[in-house]
């Protein structure tokens, strides 16, 4: 299949419904292989959206062994900036999880642009060695945690940033963790952000636990004053979302009270050996490498610059969802694989 798009409609065909998802949801699927440079006939309707899958036939595969192996062997790692949330909200560019925080002084957030002015181009510069690179980012991350902690944020500062942010959750988010919690399928957040930032932001935004989710980010130690004084281990940033994985991961309601039912342990975790990995980098896909997985589907978000990315990430990634798409096809994914239930 040299070079050939075939679009078709799934809705009604293969997947099985689910109240999860929307009646109105479409999903205009793209498969092929080869360039994608010239094909300009994508089309999208209202309450749709466009997927690209690379290899049809391997997906399935993948789909057809996880299905087989159950649910009980399935986890689902996520990255969290714009690929939980929105890559644009009413129109602009959404906050990430770092950039919505709003120091008290004001000064320190201008110290933190300007890091972020020097640090980022360096970050996606093709010229420096990898090695160096991941220097640059320990020095970035360093740099800017100490400013947090120079410049006296507060947990209520955090509680306030979050409040004043553009920073939503997309689509079906919600629908996701609430079928991945029901059949009691772990989800780990990864995040070379800030884990007490992405609480919050769930605590505002969702205003639901899920006992299933874990957030694997960097963790602030507050004094009794409620000003942040440390972080916890070692700095995650965006070059070694590998290496830590599950064992700096935390229960997301270790600051969010308690929940019932039992928490995810890192060993039964790593037991789970099929994985849907979500990420809008393809740098996240190295989410998943501290785990001996048997199966892996990633999908990938790519929410800008599709015309020069769509390449790359259709042989990243087993399936992407371009122009900051919802979660829905996530949620059929999962109804797919895990077909019992409801
Ligand atoms: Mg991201």
């Amino acid at each position: 299949m040299s070079n050939r798009l075939q679009s078709i409609l799934l809705l009604g065909t293969t997947i099985r419904t689910n109240r999860f998802i929307p009646h109105r949801f479409t999903s205009r699927i793209w498969f092929c292989s080869g360039s994608f440079r010239n094909q300009t006939n994508m089309e999208i309707d209202d309450g749709s959206c466009e997927v690209v899958v690379g290899d049809p036939h391997l997906l399935d595969t993948k789909i057809a062994a996880m299905r087989n192996a159950g649910q009980a062997k399935l986890q689902v790692i996520a990255d969290f900036d714009a690929t939980l949330t929105k890559y644009r909200v009413n129109g602009s560019r959404g906050q990430s999880s770092h950039g919505l925080l709003q120091q008290e002084n004001a000064e320190y957030d201008n110290k933190r642009r300007e890091l972020y002015e020097y640090y980022h181009p360096l970050e996606f510069s093709p010229t420096i060695p990898i090695e160096e690179k991941t220097k640059l980012m320990e020095e970035w991350w360093g740099k800017t945690h100490a400013l947090l902690i120079e410049g006296g944020l507060t947990y209520d500062g955090i509680r306030q940033s979050v409040a004043d942010s553009t920073i939503a959750f997309r689509e079906g988010v919600v629908e996701l963790f609430e079928f991945l919690e029901e059949r009691d399928i772990p989800v780990l957040i990864f995040s070379a952000g800030l884990a007490d930032i992405i609480e919050e932001v769930m605590r505002q935004k969702v205003h639901k636990l899920f006992k299933n989710v874990k957030i694997v980010s960097n963790r602030m130690v507050f004094d009794d004053n409620g000003h942040l004084v440390s972080f916890k281990g070692k700095t995650i940033h965006s070059l070694n979302k590998n290496e830590h994985a599950l064992d700096m991961a935390a229960p997301l309601h270790d600051r969010l009270g308690a929940v019932d039912g039992p928490t995810y342990e890192n060993v039964s975790v790593k037991m789970r050996r099929n994985v849907i990995l979500l990420g809008d980098h393809i740098g996240d896909l190295g989410m998943s490498d501290g785990l001996n997985y048997e199966n892996r589907i990633s999908v990938g978000f790519l929410n800008d610059n599709v015309e020069n990315s769509l390449d790359s990430y259709c042989q990243a990634f087993d399936v992407v969802y371009l122009n900051d798409a919802p979660m829905w096809g996530v949620v059929k994914l999962v109804s797919q694989i895990c077909p019992g239930g409801d």
